[in-house]
């Protein structure tokens, strides 16, 4: 079959994470494998509808995959939550000659071009870029492992100096409406208890385990809670809480803020990232669209985007409880 898609757009929205210049540059390098022209939209939504477009070929992507961000830029765009500006994006494509695009992205970004493709008949392919793990078919995003490893070396640092002085520290993660990034990167530093949003532990259970934890001759706490756990209080309150009914304890709090968004992406985020471009390509140019590029049991598979957008991945119940028996 021969294709009618001639050239193709791709372009990095919304919120920035690490693997998303692997995926750009697997997106590009595809298309130049397979003699089909490429195109870079800058900024996202806001760079389509200001036809802010760049021809791009396989050398125009040369060393960036060990790095972080996204050469293309990244952008939240207003106007193109309206008709209006939706219009004025396909006009732009169209006078480009842009048949299809790979948008590179979270839910948000996903949402907009689900309904671009209803309202154009336009086709679109998704690639989940976000390190919160937030998103339904796929098992992993890109960005998040990244997004571990970074957190896991901060928090080993943290204990260094938290053993040296014997105090117990909150560290505040990513994850408003999921704890992946939590729970995992707790496992892997040994954290004494995680706060995630999908579990609500409780503050007496919080202040019972510190205090076990004191009592069994741990020299130092780390407590990893993400940005919305459910004990109805952030990270200070949650200091000053301890500090009041556990006098014992010198309490410290660290938020990690967007150090956790940045950094050269893990080796696997950019074998997934160029997995996941290769794919992206050959659905469109194989007809498929409004779909979403994921990984489950290490095979790629394609889910539709009015699916991924609305579901999350469940938090691993497997994990929680290895957590709990490591706190021991
Ligand atoms: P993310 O992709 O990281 O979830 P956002 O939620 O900020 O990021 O979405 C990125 C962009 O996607 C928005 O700035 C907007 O341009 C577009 N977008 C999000 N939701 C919609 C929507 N319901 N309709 C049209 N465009 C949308």
């Amino acid at each position: 079959m021969v294709s009618e898609i001639k050239k193709i757009g791709v372009f990095t929205s919304g919120g920035d994470s690490p693997g998303m210049n692997a995926a750009i540059r697997s997106v590009v390098r595809t298309c130049a494998f397979l003699k089909v022209d490429c195109v870079g939209i800058y900024r996202g939504y806001e760079g389509m509808i200001e036809g802010d477009f760049k021809p791009m070929d396989a050398r125009s992507v040369n060393n960036i995959i060990n790095k972080g961000g996204t050469i293309l830029k990244s952008a939240r765009c207003e106007p193109f939550r309206t008709e209006e500006g939706r219009k004025k994006a396909y006009e732009q494509l169209r006078a480009e000659g842009i048949d299809a695009f790979v948008v590179i992205g979270g839910d948000g970004s996903f949402t907009g071009a689900m309904i671009f493709n209803q309202e154009f008949d336009f086709p679109v392919i998704g690639i989940p870029g976000t390190i919160d793990n937030d998103i339904f078919g796929t098992t992993f995003t890109l960005g998040f492992d990244t997004a571990l490893n970074t957190v896991v070396e901060a928090i080993d640092k943290i204990r260094d100096t938290a053993s040296s002085h014997n105090r117990l520290f909150f560290v505040e993660v990513m994850g408003r409406d999921v704890g992946h990034i939590a729970l995992n990167a707790g496992v892997g530093a040994g954290a004494e208890e995680i706060l995630i949003p999908e579990e609500n532990l409780g503050l007496d259970r919080l202040l019972e385990s510190l205090k076990r934890s004191k009592e069994s001759g741990k020299s130092s706490s780390i407590v990893i809670v993400a940005e919305g756990d459910k004990t109805g209080k952030n990270v200070f309150e949650l200091k000053e809480y301890v500090e009041e009914h556990l006098p014992i304890y010198d309490v410290r709090v660290s938020v990690l803020g967007h150090m956790q968004r940045g950094g050269p992406p893990s080796c696997y985020d950019r074998v997934l990232a160029s997995r996941m471009g290769v794919k992206a390509v050959e659905s469109l140019l194989e007809g498929k669209t409004s779909l979403m590029v994921g990984v489950q049991d290490n095979r790629l598979i394609l889910t539709p985007i009015n699916k991924a957008i609305k579901g999350h991945t469940k938090i691993d119940k497997e994990l929680i409880r290895v957590s709990e028996i490591m706190t021991t």
